[in-house]
């Protein structure tokens, strides 16, 4: 370990470290890539690739046990008490709930992500607490890693266990370590035979921690010299806890999720075994990410999920309520968040099941895709709780216990938002997810004309750069404008073909606009984190649209006409926000925001905050720290490429 394995990394070591882990080839297409490149390609998304109903016969048995099992399950009680009784542990044990995926020779359910998601939107729909413990488990926890980089015999070591049920934890984040994994400070330092590694650190935040068999920990492996000097290594172990020194310290307890299973972790001195080494040394950030590639496809599926329960309770309330002489779903400005409801619950379903189906029907890039599901998904989800519990009035803010002790209905709303908030941090939080997707929606054009622009660059360079990149941009950008070809009618798409066709044309101006903004800026564009999140969003609701015409073509064609309507308002609806992140693509507004914010950052308003209670008013609250002050003025933090896998739990 080097003597600054406590200091904080720099930005460009954070960004080397990210970078080192990035997946940079594409060897897969990908609709979303083509889309931030201005090309519109249906043809990567539709005709939706169809329900694969053997695998839905398959997956029956187990869904219906599962869903006996949620509908009984008592949440009011597991939320009160915060604690999910082992009793229900065993009975999911026993139903196979925590091998959903495993391959059934070693002995789990041998499902597909397709049902995997569906179960876990299930549970999502009734229990926050209990769909952290099943997925912290196999999103991120030890059998989605293990699939894909496991060796065979430590597959034929931990699959059986896991598929029997056996909990497992996911352990990255430390306290300086949150989104940014280069402030890892556990070490995993060789022993002099090299057989094993000495494991030292401790893990924040750590789900299913508490409870959990089998952790896979990221850990720092000494340095790799590389011209000279040193270069930090994340590796992935697989650690049992039962091997000496793995403590939980502290089990923690949080605004929601009442009863999650999530701990402070502490390794003292750990001796895991090499062969317990994932992947292969200095390969940690990298299965990170790639793991939750598939990983983060299960929020978008537990956000729509979690969309549809509030739109059976809003619709409900809205039916039954009347004040003013009418059921308040009539008035205009609680219909209008009724109709944004069933839209957006539809757009977030067609985005959790592409984006699943499409990584099932293999040969496909699915990490854009699956960033765009977790952002759009969890922002999504989480307007519609707002709205309900508004829909709801002073009832949405009332605890169902509170509820249901007057006599009325007990409907946890309050709670929905207390387990939800969650989701827009965890697995990514919504900035970093928005850095990850700009990384990649830049990186052609980086790739192809960053030399040109940059300043420290030679005239050699330059002249390089522009040999190799005029080619590309001769043809790109003319028909960035223009569309080459037959311009298509999408006439089979009958009302939504207008949308199509906005589609073709709204990605060409995308595309345009990306490029535009690198002309403008040059290398600066990595530091505009306000253009670059706007670009990033406009690609997010045209992808949002296109699941949402695909498979609302998919369902009118098998009967299901009505989602034409749902799909249609939705579009309609994104099409407002997208000419709004157009107009304002340069933030007329954007510097002057940073320079309030620098001037507030070093206390210049310091004055606004008089006439509070103290800081440490609060009981047990300890001493305020006095913060290290802030090195302001200057430029913006670049975008750190560390965001593409940090936040990646
Ligand atoms: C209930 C719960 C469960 C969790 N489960 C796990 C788990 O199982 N395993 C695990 O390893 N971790 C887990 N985590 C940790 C979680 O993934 C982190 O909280 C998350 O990665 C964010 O890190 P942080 O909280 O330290 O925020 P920070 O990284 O300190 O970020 C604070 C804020 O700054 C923003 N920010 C940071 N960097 C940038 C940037 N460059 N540009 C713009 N904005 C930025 C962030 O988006 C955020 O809004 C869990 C956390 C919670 C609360």
């Amino acid at each position: 370990m080097t003597e600054d394995s406590r200091a904080l990394a720099t930005e460009k070591e954070a960004r080397d470290i990210a970078e080192s882990a990035r997946e940079t080839e594409w060897e897969h297409q990908s609709f979303a890539r083509e889309l931030f490149l201005g090309r519109f390609r249906p043809d990567l998304i539709h005709p939706h690739p169809p329900a694969d109903e053997a695998e839905e016969a398959r997956a029956k048995p187990f869904m219906t046990k599962l869903k006996a099992f949620i509908d009984k399950v008592d949440s009011a009680e597991i939320d009160r008490t915060g604690e999910i009784p082992e009793s229900l542990v065993q009975e999911l044990r026993d139903m196979g709930a925590f091998g959903i995926k495993i391959p059934k020779e070693y002995g789990g359910l041998g499902l597909s992500q397709m049902s995997y998601i569906r179960a876990m939107e299930l549970v999502t729909s009734k229990d926050g607490s209990l769909v952290a413990l099943l997925s912290a488990s196999q999103s991120i926890g030890v059998p989605q890693p293990l699939k894909l980089f496991g060796t065979e015999d430590q597959k034929k070591r931990f699959f059986p266990r896991l598929a029997k049920g056996a909990i497992s934890a996911f352990a990255l984040t430390e306290v300086d370590a949150g989104s940014d994994p280069a402030n890892m400070r556990t070490t995993a330092t060789p022993t002099d035979d090299g057989e094993h590694f000495l494991l030292n650190g401790e893990k924040l935040w750590c789900t299913n921690g508490t409870r959990a068999e089998l952790f896979v920990v990221m850990a720092r492996t000494p340095d790799k010299q590389i011209d000279g000097k040193g270069v930090r290594q994340i590796t992935a172990f697989i650690v049992d806890a039962s091997m000496p020194g793995v403590e939980v310290v502290h089990r923690l307890r949080f605004m929601g999720l009442k009863a999650i299973e999530n701990g402070v972790i502490r390794f003292t001195n750990v001796k895991v075994p090499r062969e317990n080494i994932l992947w292969g040394e200095g390969k940690g950030l990298k299965l990170a990410l790639v793991t939750l590639n598939t990983g983060r496809l299960t929020l978008p599926a537990g956000a729509a999920g979690a969309g549809k329960a509030m739109l059976r309770i809003s619709r409900k309330w809205a039916n039954e309520r009347v004040q003013w002489g009418q059921p308040i779903g009539k008035h205009e400005a609680v219909a209008q968040m009724i109709a944004r409801m069933a839209a957006n619950t539809f757009a977030m379903e067609a985005v959790a099941e592409l984006a699943t189906a499409l990584y099932e029907r293999g040969n496909y890039d699915i990490r854009l895709e699956a960033a765009i599901a977790k952002l759009w998904n969890t922002e999504a989800g989480w307007r519609i709780i707002d709205d309900t519990l508004q829909i709801r009035g002073g009832r949405g803010y009332e605890t169902a216990e509170s509820l249901a002790r007057r006599g009325e209905a007990a409907i946890p709303v309050e709670r929905a938002m207390r387990d939800y908030r969650i989701n827009l941090i965890f697995e990514g939080s919504s900035e970093i997810m928005r850095l990850f997707i700009a990384r990649e929606a830049v990186d052609h054009h980086f790739r192809m004309a960053f030399d040109i622009v940059k300043p420290e660059s030679t005239m050699k360079e330059r002249l390089t750069a522009m040999a190799k990149s005029t080619p590309f941009y001769l043809s790109w950008y003319p028909t960035r404008w223009v569309s080459t070809g037959q311009l298509r009618t999408y006439g089979d798409f009958g009302k939504l073909a207008t949308h199509m066709r906005y589609l073709e044309r709204t990605t060409r101006h995308l595309g345009r606009a990306i490029f535009h903004a690198m002309v403008r800026y040059g290398p600066k564009l990595e530091r505009k984190q306000a253009v670059l999140f706007r670009a990033v969003d406009i690609g997010a609701e045209l992808f949002a649209m296109s699941a949402s015409c695909s498979r609302a073509h998919m369902l009118a064609a098998k009967g299901r006409k009505e989602a034409i309507a749902l799909a249609d308002t939705f579009c309609r609806e994104a099409r407002i926000r997208i000419a709004d992140h157009f107009r304002n693509l340069y933030g007329p507004n954007d510097e002057n925001l940073y320079r309030l914010a620098m001037s507030v950052l070093r206390g210049e308003h310091a004055w606004l905050e008089q006439g509070i209670a103290a800081e440490n008013s609060e009981m047990g609250l300890r001493e305020p720290v006095e913060a290290s002050p802030v090195p302001v003025g200057g430029e913006p933090s670049k975008m750190p490429d560390s965001e593409a896998l940090a936040g990646v739990h």
